[in-house]
């Protein structure tokens, strides 16, 4: 069995009493439920692909019953959909629009929100017309790994039959919408007792009078095609094995965004592949007359284009003129591609930037390419399964999608080429930012605030619990990586862990630290030396390592130090805590110095006073006391007569990191204080 029938009586028994007292609330409830199901196996379904549908009927504000169809909305992912990701509109009304002859989509979608039952509901599913000319009670359509072989082969109306007679429609490729709905629905209404679809080029649709008859029919109908092209195991995404050419990924990010986007457009973020099914399929023989043939199923094109960066000779990766090629090769196939069908079509069109959105990389693996993390891993599962689709397909007379022209109809749809250029991407989109002392209260604080602007973060601390605590206050895209940074070869790893995450560096915000205390004289030389260990060649370490990559990278980049006001205004008994952050302030300068011909822009933050895992409240009661004055009054004892808050040191690594003209500063936050200015 390929895949798994999970459908389970008291489950969804369950889902059914959640859902309310309505008998309409409940086969929602049990949609919902079987949604899931699909949702959950990649071999169905990925990333909002795919739809699901269930007709009910309800009362309307006049008491009066009306058929109402519950359809996914977009911006919903199966796997985690709830009711409201299914909003409900008047079938009645969309079953007349069968009659017209024609209908163009953003009339289609106007119509659909005219007919919503509740106007704050997200849009409903481009094939709602679809699922509303059906007659049955439960519509469901994966976009399934062997029902997409089967979609793709030159002969499938020939497999189809063998496989399941005719029991099985079958509907030819046509863009999704009003002209596919009307076809797909003709083509039924030819023979009713069809249990499914098989849609060329483009995926499958079941149907039933029970949540679970549909969703039944699914499995059965997905295993029967997947055992007739001997396929038994699932799709195992994003697997990584150690590689020795790991760094290439940050050498073709750079290089990425050099070529092929422009000076302000965000840096690509990468998600890297590499497992042994992938790698050998790197290897095929065939690969090379396989790229330029399209991708499996229409929606796939939006996020990956319709063709990979492919690099199959491995010496081109020591050969930085090759690589260019590479790139310039595929943007310049990009452009005309678009020259060519932009004249054919209706209406006039926008280019898209014509970076590659993944890539075959002969023994380094499969990339995913997207403007964050959460895009990047997307396109690389979608990537990893045309793979696959593409690899067996050629086994059984090979893999022939979509043509060009249908392809770019669907890249560029009008109603994905009206929301260009609207709104502004957030300021560090795009940006990959790492750091230190991740899970301590001033680095957290940093975390959300690029977080909030769009960055991804790698976390790093020694603490796993405490990272997971704070990586649960960030997206669920942001990262982390536990080690204890005074280790030898934990930077190197570190920024490796990044490379994994992101494809690269932008930004290193070299931040953990600790405060010793105790009078020169009597202070151990342990002490002072694992003060250096942490306060100076902790830093050291992880920005010559950081500074490496993003040599290697070639788009300049970032490295922010929390130095401390101790580094220039000693104070008593703080001396192996000062020594440390003196000598950090001096590499600032040093690093700065060095790195300015390669756009590195290195800069760091003198704070003072700020509550955290270093000046803990029993620490300030006690210096407090000392002094004589209260903790608020210690506590706000500037310029300013304000506390400085982890917050405000946040924003101060913001603001460095936004001036893009400032190398080698170092800028205070302390509220004010006349001993410890710098200039
Ligand atoms: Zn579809």
């Amino acid at each position: 069995m390929f895949v798994k029938n999970n459908y389970n009586r008291t489950d969804a028994n369950g889902w059914r009493r959640k859902a309310g007292s309505l008998v309409a609330d409940k086969d929602l409830g049990e949609r919902v439920y079987t949604s899931r199901l699909i949702g959950l196996v990649p071999d169905l379904i990925m990333h909002g692909g795919g739809n699901t549908s269930v007709k009910v009927t309800r009362k309307n504000i006049f008491g009066k019953d009306e058929e109402i169809l519950h359809v996914k909305g977009s911006g919903w992912n199966l796997d985690t959909i709830e009711a409201p990701g299914l909003p409900g509109v008047r079938l009645n009304p969309l079953r007349e629009f069968r009659k017209l002859k024609k209908m163009t989509d953003e009339d289609m979608v106007n119509i659909q929100r005219n007919n919503l039952i509740d106007s704050g509901s997200p849009n409903p599913s481009v094939e709602t017309l679809l699922h509303a000319f059906l007659p049955h009670k439960f519509v469901d359509h994966t976009h399934s790994t062997p029902f997409l072989i089967l979609a793709n082969l030159p002969h499938a109306k020939k497999i189809c039959n063998e496989i399941f007679g005719n029991s099985l429609a079958i509907v030819p490729y046509i863009m999704p919408g009003f002209k596919l709905a009307k076809k797909a629905v003709e083509i039924y209404e030819e023979n009713r007792s069809v249990k499914g679809m098989l849609l060329l080029n483009h995926g499958h649709f079941t149907f039933g009078k029970t949540a679970e008859e549909s969703y039944r029919r699914v499995i059965e109908q997905t295993n029967k095609v997947a055992t007739f092209f001997s396929l038994k195991k699932e799709l195992e995404l994003g697997k990584r094995l150690p590689t020795k050419n790991l760094y290439m990924v940050p050498k073709i990010r750079g290089l990425i965004a050099d070529i092929a986007l422009k000076e302000n457009d965000p840096m690509p973020i990468i998600d890297l592949r590499n497992s042994k099914q992938v790698l050998n399929f790197l290897n095929n023989k065939n690969l090379t007359k396989l790229e330029n043939r399209g991708m499996a199923s229409p929606d796939h094109v939006i996020r990956t284009k319709g063709s990979p960066l492919h690099i199959k000779n491995t010496a081109d990766y020591q050969n930085e003129k090759a690589l260019k090629k590479h790139i310039e090769g595929f943007s310049d196939r990009y452009i005309k591609y678009f020259n060519r069908q932009s004249k054919k079509a209706d209406e006039k069109k926008s280019i898209l930037t014509a970076d590659p959105k993944h890539g075959w990389l002969r023994s380094i693996g499969v990339i995913g390419v997207g403007k964050n993390a959460k895009e990047a891993s997307a396109t690389a599962d979608l990537a990893e399964q045309n793979l696959h689709i593409r690899i067996i397909s050629e086994k059984f007379g090979g893999f022939y999608p979509i043509k060009e022209k249908d392809m770019f109809d669907c890249e560029y749809w009008s109603l994905e080429q009206a929301k260009l250029g609207k709104g502004k991407p957030p300021a560090f989109e795009g940006k990959v930012v790492i750091i230190t002392g991740g899970a301590g209260t001033i680095g957290l604080e940093t975390a959300k605030a690029f977080s909030q602007l769009g960055a991804n973060i790698l976390l790093v601390d020694n603490n796993q619990k405490l990272l997971d605590i704070a990586l649960s206050k960030l997206t669920p895209w942001d990262k982390s990586f536990c080690c204890d940074i005074t280790d030898k070869n934990s930077a190197k790893k570190a920024l490796e862990a990044a490379i994994w995450n992101f494809g690269g560096l932008d930004i290193l915000v070299s931040n953990a630290g600790n405060a010793p205390s105790g009078y020169l004289l009597n202070l151990p030389n342990k002490k002072l030396r694992d003060s250096f260990e942490l306060n100076f060649f902790a830093h050291q370490s992880f920005s010559v390592e950081a500074a490496k990559i993003l040599e290697i990278q070639g788009r300049g980049g970032q490295i922010l130090f929390n130095i401390s006001k101790q580094a220039v205004n000693p104070g008593k008994g703080m001396g192996a805590y000062g020594m440390p952050k003196s000598t950090t302030m001096f590499l600032m300068r040093q690093l700065a110095l060095e790195l300015g011909s390669s756009g590195i822009r290195v800069n760091g933050i003198n704070a003072d006073r700020i509550r955290s895992g270093l000046l803990t409240s029993d620490f300030i009661k006690t210096r407090a006391r000392a002094r004589d004055i209260s903790v608020q009054k210690y506590m706000s004892g500037n310029l300013l007569e304000k506390e400085v808050e982890a917050r405000h040191v946040a924003d101060a690594f913001i603001a460095l990191a936004n001036l893009d003209r400032t190398t080698g500063h170092v800028l205070t936050v302390d509220g004010g204080n006349t001993a410890a200015e710098l200039r």
